[in-house]
């Protein structure tokens, strides 16, 4: 029999860690490793809310697969997956299809919008590169034409941020920084822009405890942010949210969505059973039924079993997820027994811009402001460190100064 082929799908946190563990585990006689991806390159998702605001250049935010995954060793193929043929353990490709012996689907999430009506048609969402680079194009491109087209409405100025959760809020934090300086570099009255976050839930990041929850509340008001919480999203229009038991219509030119994530649709077209569209993976991270397809990060419910309910779905736990996945593939291939996931939560931090923040770190311990801010700055450049190197972190490396 020749050598067993190793496909992985997605260069996200879970895709690249679960190659670059197999490359260094792996002796080349004992398998062909294979890694699909979208783009030729891969992206740090956690730092797409900062794309989009405009207070990150794109590029900082990606680089190159092949700087990170030696081509020699492991077959980089860069094309969107469109669905896995279980059955005849083949991937179905945009240009192409390619078969496996062992299977790791790592692609990521795609916005969900609940069904919201005109959510999907009329609002942006951050979902990667080039979707998170439209937002900070459209929000700038307001500001040049509110300036010079004579029909344009203060209303274009605002923006309308749906979400109150992780994503939703970093963003906030972003646009409290970026708006002043649009309003300076188009001579525009700061008063003129309306930042407005609106939520169905009564309070923000539910993830947090009261006391960081209302600190974050907080400077997010004092720098301008209004919030309408426990407000439902009845319909998003071309103009804006139409909220509440009144149907009032917020006004603004820049809607963005960030209220909801599913697992990839490449699962649904696969015919994977899904619960709430992701595989609830049994403990070796391996999908139900199938002894060769492991499921990580955010296309995989994986099980607390001591909580009786999944893990969150995070940066942090995706990587993990790469490691339980590598070890139990090399298990597999030499016939020792799996690994059962166990998460190690090293804690959570959500930036409120660049200068401040709030977390739980150290089982426990919670950190406000800059404490929290420079946290951040070491948790995102050990995300780089962990998937690309040193020679990543020295070029895409947050090193910004307070
Ligand atoms: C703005 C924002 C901030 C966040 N902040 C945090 C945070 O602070 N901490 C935290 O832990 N988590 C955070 N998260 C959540 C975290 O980013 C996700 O849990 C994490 O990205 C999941 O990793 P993954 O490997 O499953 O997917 P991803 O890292 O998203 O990677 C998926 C990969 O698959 C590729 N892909 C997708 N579809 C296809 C296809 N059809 N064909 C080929 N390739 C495809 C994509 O291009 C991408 O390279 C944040 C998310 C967002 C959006």
């Amino acid at each position: 029999m020749g050598k067993p082929k190793i496909v992985v799908l997605g260069a996200g946190y879970a895709g690249l860690k679960t190659t670059r563990e197999l490359v260094k585990s792996l002796a080349p006689e004992e398998a062909d490793l294979v890694l699909v991806n979208k783009h030729n390159y891969h992206y740090e998702t956690t730092w797409l809310h900062e794309v989009a605001a405009g207070t990150l250049n794109p590029n900082q935010a990606r680089f190159m697969i092949s700087d990170v995954v030696n081509p020699n060793r492991v077959r980089l193929i860069y094309d969107a997956v469109v669905e896995v043929n279980k059955e005849d353990q083949r991937v179905i490709l945009e240009n192409g299809e390619i078969t496996y012996d062992y299977l790791v689907i790592a692609l990521g999430f795609e916005s969900n919008t609940f069904g919201i009506k005109g959510m999907e048609e009329n609002a942006y969402a951050i979902v990667d590169i080039d979707s998170s680079r439209e937002i900070r194009e459209h929000l700038e491109y307001q500001f040049a034409k509110y300036k010079t087209d004579e029909n344009a409405k203060e209303s274009d100025l605002s923006i309308l941020v749906g979400g109150a959760g992780f994503t939703g809020i970093e963003l906030l934090g972003e646009l409290v920084e970026r708006i002043p300086k649009l309003c300076k570099k188009y001579d525009v009255d700061r008063h003129k822009v309306r930042i407005i976050n609106v939520e169905a839930m009564p309070s923000i990041l539910p993830m947090f405890d009261k006391d960081l929850v209302s600190y974050a509340m907080q400077s997010l008001e004092d720098r301008g942010v209004e919030f309408k919480l426990g407000t439902a999203i009845n319909e998003c229009t071309e103009d804006g949210f139409i909220v509440g038991d009144d149907n009032e219509l917020i006004e603004a030119g820049t809607v963005v969505w960030t209220g909801g994530v599913t697992g990839s649709s490449v699962l649904t077209e696969s015919g994977f059973e899904l619960t709430k569209g992701k595989v609830t993976v049994d403990g070796d991270l391996r999908a139900p039924g199938f002894d060769n397809i492991f499921i990580l990060g955010d296309c995989a419910w994986v099980m607390d079993e001591e909580a009786g309910r999944p893990f969150p779905p995070t940066a942090q736990a995706a990587m993990q997820h790469a490691d339980t996945c590598a070890n139990n593939i090399k298990a597999v291939l030499r016939n020792d027994p799996l690994e059962t996931f166990d998460f190690d939560d090293k804690g959570t931090v959500a930036s409120l811009g660049v200068t401040d923040g709030i977390g739980n770190v150290f089982s426990g311990t919670a950190l406000k402001g800059k404490a929290a801010a420079a946290m951040k700055k070491v948790v995102d450049n050990r995300s780089i460190y962990l998937l690309g190197g040193p020679k990543i972190v020295l070029k895409k490396g947050k090193f910004r100064p307070f």
